[in-house]
């Protein structure tokens, strides 16, 4: 492809019932292609241990929060257990504008609230389903990361989250981890080339023009 042929970026979004997966492939994602980085939200409530400023999220005031609220600073923003969290549009448009594209590891709230923001044209959301409900089970165990009752909340919620697989652009099931992370590849590379996101084609189309009518018109 000639090199002066600007794409516009992706809003790129991986939602999953917890345990299927979707940190594990966000990460591969990330790691394995540099045009992706990660969206940083904004949030009202205080960083937990271990919660660096800017990397997890930006931690803001309330009042900063509404200011950048009622100036049409967020994408989108919901409130959640009594916190505000909210995705800041700047950096968003800005990465997109350099033809890089932007992850959001988020539930399918947060990928409704995308859909209904201003950069709704820009997104691709895949929502990645679990082979079975033993394996989500055995991969919240596996893990190593919750207590018992923990899995048994998030086991509980997941059946909420996946009802709404019918919402989203793709659906993987997550059996083999790295044909589910191919999947994700193909996915990026065919959105890449729709014909919108191509948006130097009329300029390129125009050269195939002019060099037509020098040698055949
Ligand atoms: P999520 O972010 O959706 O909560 P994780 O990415 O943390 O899920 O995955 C849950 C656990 O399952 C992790 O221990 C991960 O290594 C494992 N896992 C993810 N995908 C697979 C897979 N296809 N096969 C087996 N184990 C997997
Ligand atoms: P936590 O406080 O545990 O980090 O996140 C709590 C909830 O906030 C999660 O359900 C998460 O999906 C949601 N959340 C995090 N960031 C955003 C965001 O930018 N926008 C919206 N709408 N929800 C978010």
């Amino acid at each position: 492809m000639p090199k002066d042929l600007h794409r516009r970026g992706l809003l790129f979004v991986l939602s999953s019932p917890s345990g299927a997966g979707k940190s594990t492939l966000s990460r591969r994602l990330l790691e394995g292609d540099s045009n992706f980085r990660l969206s940083i939200s904004a949030t009202t409530r205080l960083p937990r241990p271990g919660e660096v400023d800017g990397e997890h999220y930006f931690f803001v005031s309330r009042e900063r929060f509404q200011q950048m609220v009622a100036n049409g600073e967020m994408l989108e923003h919901a409130e959640v257990f009594g916190n505000l969290y909210g995705t800041p549009r700047a950096p968003v448009e800005d990465w997109l504008s350099r033809e890089r594209d932007i992850l959001f590891d988020v539930d399918w709230q947060g990928a409704s609230q995308l859909r209904d923001s201003a950069l709704s044209a820009d997104l691709v959301t895949v929502f990645v389903l679990p082979p079975s409900i033993a394996e989500l089970h055995r991969r919240l165990v596996a893990r190593g990361q919750d207590s018992d009752e923990v899995i048994a909340g998030r086991m509980a919620k997941s059946q909420a989250e996946y009802s709404h697989w019918r919402e989203y652009d793709y659906i993987l099931i997550n059996d083999d981890l790295d044909a589910c992370q191919k999947k994700i590849e193909t996915i990026v590379a065919a959105e890449r080339l729709r014909r919108a996101r191509q948006i130097g084609l009329g300029g390129f189309v125009a050269g195939l023009d002019r060099e037509y009518e020098e040698t055949f018109g």
